[in-house]
């Protein structure tokens, strides 16, 4: 072993884009990016909330970039991605985060709920990842996390157009790896349980709920949305190097049960 291999978790320099990144997940894993040393550009649809992140962000240390863009318009996310090339000048790592859910039946669910949750989910993640792609190969470097979920491999109920667009992504994460892994572009996914959130907030407030996830949980608790920062900083650090196409459960053990 080399000693002066060892890798570093260390991001100073890398230049980061998070989608989704005004709250919840997304703005949890940009605050880790900018702590880890990081420039972080977040995105999301309502400006203000971007500012809102922002401008906390700022009062904690940390200076961070903002760009409206809905994920579902393509015109939007090109024009995101010359912003962040006129700021950033190159893309070493993105969260491809944005993401949201409509719980209902399969019996219930209309053509515009499963419309809307793949394009944001789905079609959003592959917008987003084929102009980073593009930077990324001009690179030949690169690091794409995929925000997917425990969903995407479990079936719970109510998950008819959500579940099918969180296995979509973790398909998605191992082409996407297969393709681009003669470019050093490395892809993996992260795949979170129920984490409390501005999008499950309301979901979680029935106690019934929550204790079937407890059941189900080996460690017997709910994940802090803090939690998921260790693994985004792995797979955008060069101390993940050698991991590609790779799903990553943050799930307390659901699916190790
Ligand atoms: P939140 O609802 O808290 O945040 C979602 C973010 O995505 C917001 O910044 C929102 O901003 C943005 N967003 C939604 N739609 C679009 C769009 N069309 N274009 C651009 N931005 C959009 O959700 P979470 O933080 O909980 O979820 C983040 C990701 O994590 C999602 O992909 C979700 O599926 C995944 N996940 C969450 C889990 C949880 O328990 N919370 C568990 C497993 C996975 P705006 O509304 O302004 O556009």
């Amino acid at each position: 072993m080399n000693v002066s291999s060892i890798p570093s978790f260390g991001l100073r320099g890398k230049k980061a884009i998070v989608t989704g990144g005004s709250k919840g997940i997304g703005l949890t894993i940009a605050t880790g990016l900018a702590h880890y040393g990081a420039e972080v550009m977040v995105t999301g649809r309502n400006e203000e909330a971007l500012k809102d992140a922002v401008r906390n962000l700022k009062e904690h240390g940390y200076d961070v970039k903002w760009k409206r863009a809905d994920v579902t318009s393509k015109e939007e996310v090109e024009e995101l991605f010359s912003y962040a090339d006129e700021v950033f000048g190159q893309l070493d790592i993105l969260i491809n985060n944005a993401g949201m859910n409509i719980r209902k039946p399969l019996v219930e669910v209309e053509e515009e709920d499963w419309d809307q949750v793949l394009n944001t989910n789905l079609k959003g993640i592959f917008l987003v990842g084929q102009q980073a792609a593009k930077r990324m190969i001009n690179q030949q470097s690169g690091r794409i996390i995929n925000i997917s979920s425990i969903l995407g491999q479990v079936g719970n109920p109510l998950q008819t157009s959500y579940a099918a667009s969180k296995g979509g992504i973790n398909q998605l994460t191992k082409v996407w790896a297969a393709e681009l892994a003669d470019h050093h572009i490395t892809v993996n996914a992260i795949a979170p349980a129920y984490i409390k959130t501005p999008m499950t907030e309301g979901f979680l407030q029935d106690p019934e709920r929550v204790e079937q996830i407890l059941s189900r949980t080996l460690l017997k608790r709910m994940g802090e949305v803090e939690e998921v920062i260790g693994p985004a900083i792995f797979f955008a650090s060069d101390a993940s190097s050698y991991v590609t196409g790779q799903v990553l459960y943050v799930d307390g053990g659901w699916t190790a049960n």
